[in-house]
């Protein structure tokens, strides 16, 4: 272990990974023709710190920065981003005048938030449309309307409505018949604002995984979330990428010990030992944000091995079987990384809990810290037990 800082438990991002990521992204979308490159950096850049993977996202040729909270907005300018960022997702009260102020495009659902936008003066916003998702957005009964309302406030020089969007309910699984529904909707949609005399400068449709799979769905921009983390929006149906998983959390073994056989392990012996055999205890659990469902089905990496989890995940802590040997406290143990050596990936993870790499990685906190490295700015290798990088 030469880790000059031994965390208990931490979580590594490596920067050089969004970058790389954004880059094979953008250079894909615009085959056929330029697109814009949104980098979606909400819910603290996924888990991978907002701010680090905003910054990586633009050098890899992020056009633009997404955000669902103007609060998250703010947070970007506060940190020194100037680029073009839009933020979609306001509740009653909040801050329109401080998020026009900052440059921050926002987003409109209804007359009423067009109008209270409107009243700040001066401001950027872009309309979204419920094309079929039936979460956010004016529904259709409501397009006419919004787009008239929209064109009054433009001509009297009180917004610009710089783009018009919606968002697939099932881009993941491409032969979902709502895709192509969408799709033809928002196409009209488009025909109906450009004859209420609207003239965006953007449209926009597509997330990762549409990114990936539906080339129709392009239009002027894409809004690429989980892809820019590299982890795939769609497994099993994206073709390879190259894409490259930031995020590793790694933890330290803080004990190993001998069992025997008959013995229980964990909260309610869940799992009992068949033979006599060797244990070892994580110190992360639940509280950290590792699913309790993990237990008896998730396996993590320690010494060149998988080991599978034992048990219940507790709130602290959860104990590894290691197979009859007994590593050293302080023994690497990682949950998951880009799977270079073998270890598990947060698509495994996502596999074994029955969920999605998008809640894996969102979900992590607690006392976990986070570093980032950058593997293409000094010798590191983001895999193994001598992780090393610039903390940042
Ligand atoms: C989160 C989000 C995205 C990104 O989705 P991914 O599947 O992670 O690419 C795009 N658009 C909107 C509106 C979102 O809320």
């Amino acid at each position: 272990m030469t880790d000059p800082v031994p965390h208990r438990a931490e979580i590594v991002v490596d920067v050089a990974a969004i970058r790389h990521n954004v880059r094979i992204l953008k250079d894909l979308v615009s085959v056929d023709g330029p697109v814009q490159m949104m980098t979606v950096v909400k819910a603290d850049g996924y888990g991978h710190g907002m701010v680090e993977a905003a910054e990586a996202a633009r050098e890899g040729g992020a056009d633009w920065l997404g955000v669902a909270t103007i609060d998250e907005a703010l947070a970007l300018r506060a940190a020194g981003d100037q680029g073009p960022l839009l933020c979609w997702l306001s509740a009653p009260g909040d801050d329109f005048a401080a998020a026009v102020a900052a440059g921050v495009e926002l987003t409109a659902y209804t007359v009423a938030e067009l109008d209270e936008v409107a009243a700040v003066g001066d401001a950027r916003v872009q309309l979204k449309l419920d094309t079929g998702l039936s979460r956010g957005g004016a529904p259709r009964a409501e397009w006419q309307e919004l787009f008239a309302a929209a064109a009054a406030h433009e001509a009297a020089g009180r917004v610009r409505v710089t783009g018009i969007w919606s968002h697939f309910a099932a881009s993941d699984e491409p032969t979902h018949p709502a895709n192509d529904a969408q799709e033809a909707d928002f196409r009209e949609a488009l025909r109906l604002a450009e004859a209420a005399g609207l003239d965006p400068d953007v449209t926009h449709l597509a997330n990762s995984a549409a990114a990936i799979l539906r080339p129709s769905s392009h239009f002027d921009l894409v809004r690429c979330g989980i892809a820019s983390y590299g982890l795939d929006p769609a497994p099993g149906v994206s073709p390879r990428l190259g894409l490259r998983p930031a995020m590793t959390v790694r933890a330290r073994l803080l004990m190993s010990k001998a069992i025997s056989a008959g013995d229980g392990v964990s909260y309610g012996h869940t799992w009992l030992a068949d033979r006599d055999t060797t244990v070892g205890v994580v110190p992360v659990g639940y509280a950290e944000g590792i699913l309790r469902a993990a237990g008896n089905t998730a396996s993590v990496w320690v010494e060149d091995s998988l080991r599978p989890i034992l048990g219940r995940v507790c709130m602290d802590q959860f104990v590894v079987g290691l197979h009859g040997e007994l590593p050293r406290p302080g023994t690497d143990v990682v949950l998951f990384g880009p799977g270079d050596l073998g270890e598990p990936t947060a698509q495994d993870w996502a596999e074994a809990v029955g969920t999605i790499s998008y809640e894996i990685v969102t979900r992590l906190g607690g006392r976990l810290a986070r570093r980032h490295v950058d593997s293409e700015r000094v010798d590191a290798d983001i895999n193994g037990a001598d992780l090393e990088g610039t903390p940042t």
